[in-house]
């Protein structure tokens, strides 16, 4: 019988990217083919994510696009995979194109369960009851699956996950009701991964936690901390560079993982910390355990003892209850802390959070948008100026690939059946084109090289550069 084949789209955070890439590497060994082409496909997984409303309108606009795809085609299946599949179970199978749906917890039943779907035509929905309580048997499941088929998504890099869930229950968030509580994997089980990474040619590791420096195990007769993990990890021989993301405005532990950046050469200097507010009467009214005074304290210890770190924040405008001067506070908290970016949001009520039950949505939407493009003017004039400093220097990144542009360019070229064309340079292998590395400061520069270098390390001169990109040349 020929493969089955499957089309998987994702949406969100790192998080989902990682088990979207566990997904596909587990199909692929269950016997299926993983397209591109939507319109070829026997199967449709739909990765989801559920922090902001915005993101499940566009699952729902792609569903929208399956069931007329489905008129042709009735045989195809859709599943709908993660967080909005946790969150919504069984009344995703009331949307007419959607066959399964799988909670982030079932993940390692996805064989399996497509098998059954495309054998029988069946509708089912397999999530977690009452996933607050726990994952119930399936942590032992999910470890396993995960340390069968780690991969990575670019050359050379690879994502390992730390820990699962979250137990924070900041007001506006999903992530706890749709992940579960909190739970550590054992440092030896990380250990091996990042062994396996590293033969199969993985050059960097960012390890994954939804608050990552939140990380203990109690293992061999004492607490294992991020910073010991951070310290495991670069001592495993391959690994060139190792990540952290995403950082909770903790004090416990903070030094000693600002200790082990400093003294290790393959701790990458960079730390996403959200802010998520300058105004403490709002971080109150979101459940963060800190100032604001506090917050700025803590990147102030970091640059103390590591001068290049280059931090990047988390914000969340229009939050309910915030006034035009807690506004004014998250600017100020901006201005201060120099970010090298931030990533804004205009704060979205998720159904059965504590703000979305508690606290009315009162900041228009016009405000909203206002203060979002306020705010990134702020940080967008910030960012350039501590871009132009990179101007003359040379910096060491990892290869990601051809740019987006380069990608997009070359499909367009052979579209309209050129071949001489410099668009589509990108099919010419020992070709230069343009491509994206990032520095160990999580800096994303743009240059001309050859695509074989993807997945490796390269030196570059900066040229110019823009509040979101440096631009230079390849040095030998
Ligand atoms: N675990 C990380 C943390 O604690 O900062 C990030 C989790 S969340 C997936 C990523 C970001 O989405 C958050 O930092 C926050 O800024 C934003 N976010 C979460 N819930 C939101 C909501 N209801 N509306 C708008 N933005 C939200
Ligand atoms: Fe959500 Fe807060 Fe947990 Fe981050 S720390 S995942 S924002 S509840």
């Amino acid at each position: 019988m020929k493969d089955r084949t499957v089309h998987i789209k994702s949406f969100g955070c790192q998080m989902n990217k990682l088990d979207t890439a566990l997904i596909a590497s587990a199909l692929q060994a269950a016997g299926f083919q993983l397209t591109d082409d939507v319109k070829e496909a026997d199967a449709v997984l739909i990765n989801t994510c559920s922090v902001r409303e915005h993101a499940e309108e566009r699952v729902y606009s792609h569903l929208g696009h399956l069931k007329h795809l489905k008129e042709h085609r009735p045989q195809m299946v859709v599943g709908v995979v993660g967080c909005m599949a946790q969150r919504l179970g069984d009344k995703l199978l009331e949307h007419e194109a959607v066959n399964l749906v799988c909670g982030p917890a079932q993940i390692p039943q996805i064989a399996d369960l497509l098998r059954e779907a495309l054998a029988q035509a069946s509708r089912r929905a397999v999530v977690t009851e009452n996933i607050r309580q726990g994952r119930q048997d399936s942590d032992a499941a999910l470890e396993e699956f995960e340390s069968t088929y780690s991969a990575g998504e670019l050359p050379g890099q690879a994502f390992v996950r730390v820990m699962r869930g979250c137990n924070n229950f900041c007001t506006y968030c999903i992530v706890p009701y749709v992940r579960g509580p909190e739970a550590c994997r054992p440092p030896e089980l990380i250990r091996e991964q990042v062994r396996r990474l590293a033969d199969a040619g993985v050059r960097q590791v960012t390890l994954l936690g939804q608050t990552v420096n939140s990380y203990r195990y109690q293992s061999g007769g004492r607490t294992w901390c991020l910073a010991d993990l951070l310290d495991m990890t670069a001592h495993v021989p391959g690994i060139e560079w190792v990540r952290f993301v995403t950082s909770y405005p903790y004090d416990q532990f903070y030094d000693e993982i600002v200790q082990v950046m400093a003294g290790s050469a393959k701790v990458c200097h960079y730390l996403h910390m959200p802010a998520q507010s300058g105004s403490d009467h709002i971080l109150r009214a979101m459940n963060r355990h800190y100032t604001a005074k506090h917050y700025l304290e803590l990147i102030e210890r970091a640059r103390a003892v590591v001068p290049d770190i280059a931090v990047a924040g988390d914000f969340i405008v229009g939050f309910p209850g915030e006034t035009q001067e807690d506004f004014e506070g998250t600017v100020d908290l901006v201005r201060e802390a120099r970010y090298k970016n931030s990533y804004i949001f205009k704060y979205s009520p998720r159904p059965g959070t504590t703000a979305q039950k508690r606290l009315t949505d009162t900041v228009p939407a016009e405000v909203k948008q206002q203060r979002n493009v306020e705010l990134l003017a702020v940080q967008d004039r910030i960012s350039a100026e501590l871009n132009r400093t990179f101007v003359n220097q040379q910096v060491v990144v990892l290869v990601e690939g051809p740019s987006k542009k380069q990608v997009r360019n070359a499909e367009c070229g052979m579209r309209n059946g050129g071949s001489s064309d410099s668009r589509d340079r990108s099919i010419i292998p020992y070709a230069n084109v343009q491509l994206v590395g990032r520095t160990s400061t999580d800096h994303i520069v743009v240059f001309d090289g050859s695509p074989s270098l993807a997945g490796s390390f390269a030196r570059v001169r900066i040229t110019q550069t823009s509040p979101l990109t440096l631009f230079g040349d390849l040095q030998p």
